[in-house]
């Protein structure tokens, strides 16, 4: 089997789908494994830059990326797997190719930095305990060095690779400042900035594999098991193995193993585990179900749809993953900074160890104490991390949810928007108008009806539906029509019996020059109430009208409610609709304003003419028909992600339930994150700014610089954990 430009990863996985088919294929290379690895033991920011620098320098090594806080590696190479992990290790971490299944098994690593940071910690006490005591000098000292070797191995090692490649990361100050420590003689000083360091480290490491575990969680929502039916009966089968048109059963109270389209049996599911929602949703046959969801009530036969690795939960995972990855505005800004400033204090810490004594300022020791100090404090590590920690927590958190935030950017973006527009059909409304009313003018109604239906039987607008459905409930049937067409924004037209006839608003009428002057006031009153009216007729006359009403839904006025709460400005309906139904609509729903009789490419218009007023604007649709508005808006937010791919792929926030209800927690969230993220960064600037002020006063011990660096760290790290939190 030959495939010429396939992708890698394409590539490794045909066997894989040629078995689901029912065939065996091998590939004709030697097959490699997954391009990314999840790497554990990087308790520091500048872990996965030192890891990056070593990989890279490697020649079979094309391109890699690590990032920190997902601890996820993408790395193009021609090695082997097995190459792959060894080459990790030798830079001080592990790593296992990031197949799902390997992250469903939850690696328990991150406790093994404790033992050696406890016997390191024990040795420092000892020793400082040794020294109140008759014990001989050489043994504290003893004790002091062995508590450095210990604790300082591992940072000494990264260090090592970190200069290899020509990289000041916190290992080599950290390290350079313990052992200088002690060759000045500070061998308490050295081991305590030994102990603190890696105290801090496994602290940090600790809570980042926390939030890591957030969307973990996610992956372990499914169940790795199918009962499936067979012509003998059910057998088990691991979903891997699962093939398309495969038929599951699931019971009450069991979790559905793959998305599928249930052909038998009825109940409610729970989708909040896909999409957030509070309430189960009812499912009849014809209905797509969702791997993870929860089977409440009846027994469901179910077809598969999706292979294991193309399940909505999947592709949520997979897209959660890219997101925490897509560096924020803010952190590009703080990269760009910490490249400038590290480099600038490393040189300030030499001189200040040379320049003072050798103009005669004071004593050698002394001076290049202050310059030890100053090289610790020359690692902005909490800094570094005061951002992308707050977005991994925040994007996680709502992942869990039932909501998709495609990056930082987006995240920052959503919380400082001061206004929202919402497409009323669909989003606002239910978007599944009923007929309330036809009045026959100048043929019976059941003759109106029929002609509509012969018209809208070809359009897909949601009018189109309540017309037909309103028609098959009483069994009037359509006539013979051709030439069909839609006339975007206002209707439909169609030929029967070789005279044009048309179905759409009364101003589609009144354009075509048909005189409707009779039936103003009665199309007003109607409209008032809430109606959208489909005129039906030809270029002379209207024959008669439809009135079509679309339900307001109960939690979209909840969540307009809870979106002023959280200082939402502004929100504003867009519709095609009429005046009068646009402005009962409004009212209903409570949004401060609307546009009405807008056709579709006014919606980009409405929009900026939003973000002309100054405002930072967000547009909430369906994420097909309203894409253009979606794109021109500051931040594009879809609706019922789970059920279409494209709006999952387009948007930059999709709500995966098809309803407005986690809309608000997203809002507060992204503002909550920004809080975050500025108290944050102030309070590791602030930190970083008292130490070195206190240095040259010579205030500051190397303990201290130690304690500022990586305790403001942690704390910024503890911070940003509220987000996962946060209800
Ligand atoms: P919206 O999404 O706000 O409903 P549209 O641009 O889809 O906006 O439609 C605008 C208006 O045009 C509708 O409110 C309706 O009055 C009319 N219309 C559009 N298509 C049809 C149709 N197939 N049948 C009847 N009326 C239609
Ligand atoms: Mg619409």
């Amino acid at each position: 089997m030959a495939v010429g430009a396939a992708s890698p990863d394409l590539y490794d996985a045909i066997p894989g789908y040629v078995k689901k088919y029912g065939f065996e294929a091998e590939p004709d290379r030697p097959a490699k494994d997954a391009h990314i690895y999840q790497v554990s033991g990087m308790d520091c920011s500048s872990c996965a830059a030192t890891l990056e620098k070593h990989m890279s320098g490697n020649p079979d090594v094309q391109s890699v990326r690590v990032n920190f806080s997902t601890g996820k590696m993408h790395i193009a190479h021609t090695l082997t797997a097995d190459q792959v992990v060894k080459e990790v290790q030798k830079s001080g971490f592990d790593a296992v190719p990031a197949t799902l299944r390997n992250q469903k098994k939850d690696d328990q690593k991150a406790g093994k930095a404790l033992p050696v940071t406890t016997i390191s910690g024990l040795l420092l006490a000892l020793g400082f305990i040794g020294s109140f005591t008759a014990i001989p000098e050489w043994l504290v000292t003893a004790f002091y060095a062995a508590a450095i070797a210990i604790g300082g191995y591992k940072p000494t090692r990264s260090a090592f690779y970190a200069v290899k490649s020509r990289s000041l990361d916190m290992n080599v100050l950290m390290v350079t400042a313990a052992i200088g420590a002690a060759l000045i003689g500070e061998w308490f000083e050295g081991a305590t900035v030994v102990w603190l360091f890696a105290l801090g480290n496994a602290l940090q490491n600790r809570s980042i594999e926390r939030t890591r575990d957030s969307i973990r969680s996610l992956i372990n929502l499914t169940p790795s098991e199918a009962v499936i039916k067979t012509a003998e009966g059910t057998i088990v089968k691991e979903v891997e193995d699962v093939a398309i048109h495969d038929i599951m059963v699931v019971k009450p109270g069991e979790k559905i193993p793959l998305d599928g389209e249930i052909i038998a049996g009825r109940s409610s599911l729970n989708q909040a585990p896909i999409t957030g929602e509070s309430l189960p949703v009812d499912k009849e046959p014809g209905d797509k179900v969702y791997a993870g969801t929860v089977n409440e009530s009846g027994s469901l036969e179910v077809k598969v749809t999706r292979l294991s690795e193309d399940t909505t939960i999947a592709r949520i995972i997979h897209l959660v993953e890219e997101a925490q990855e897509k560096k924020a505005p803010t952190q590009a800004f703080i990269d760009r900074f910490a490249a400038v400033y590290t480099p600038i204090v490393f040189i300030l810490a030499l001189l200040v160890m040379v320049v003072p004594p050798v103009a005669g300022f004071g004593a050698w020791g002394e001076w290049f104490y202050r310059g030890l100090a100053l090289l610790v404090v020359a690692c902005p590590c909490a800094l570094v991390i005061s951002t992308p920690v707050a977005i991994v927590s925040a994007i996680g958190n709502a992942a869990r949810n039932g909501v998709l935030i495609k990056g930082g950017t987006f995240l920052e973006k959503a919380g400082a928007i001061k206004a929202i527009a919402f497409d009323k059909t669909g989003t606002l409304t239910e978007g599944k108008p009923k007929v309330t009313q036809v009045i026959s003018l100048e043929e019976d109604s059941e003759t109106v009806v029929s002609i509509a239906k012969t018209i809208e039987e070809h359009s897909t607008h949601p009018i189109a539906q309540a017309v037909i459905s309103y028609a098959n409930e009483r069994n009037i049937s359509s006539k013979a029509g051709s030439g069909f067409s839609a006339i975007a924004g206002k209707g439909a037209t169609a030929m029967i019996g070789g005279t044009e006839y048309f179905a759409g608003k009364p101003k589609l009428f009144k354009e075509m020059g048909v005189s409707t002057a009779h039936l103003d006031e009665q199309i007003d009153v109607m409209q008032n109430e809430g109606n959208t009216l489909v005129a039906v007729g030809t270029r002379e006359q209207i024959l008669g009208l439809i009135a079509v009403a679309d339900t307001v839904r109960d939690i979209t006025v909840r969540s307009i409610e809870k979106l002023k709460q959280a200082g939402i400005g502004e929100m504003v309906m867009l519709t095609g609709d009429n005046e009068g139904t646009a402005k009962k609509m409004a009212a209903e729903t409570g949004v401060d304003r609307y546009f009405a009789e807008l056709m579709p490419e006014d919606k980009v218009t409405a929009v900026k003419k939003l973000q002309d007023e100054g405002k930072q604007v967000a547009m909430v649709g369906d994420g097909i028909n309203d894409a253009p508005a979606l794109a021109t808006a500051d931040l594009g937010i879809a609706m019922g992600g789970a059920g279409t791919d494209t709006a999952m792929e387009t948007a930059d926030i999709v709500l995966m339930a098809d309803n407005l209800e986690k809309l608000p927690h997203t809002i507060r969230l992204s503002q909550k994150a920004l809080t975050i993220i500025k108290q944050n960064i102030w309070f590791s600037l602030i930190t970083k700014l008292a130490a070195l002020m206190l240095i040259f006063p010579g205030y500051l011990t190397l303990w201290m610089a130690v304690l500022s660096d990586t305790g403001a760290a942690l704390i910024v790290i503890l911070n940003s954990m509220r987000l996962l939190r946060m209800k």
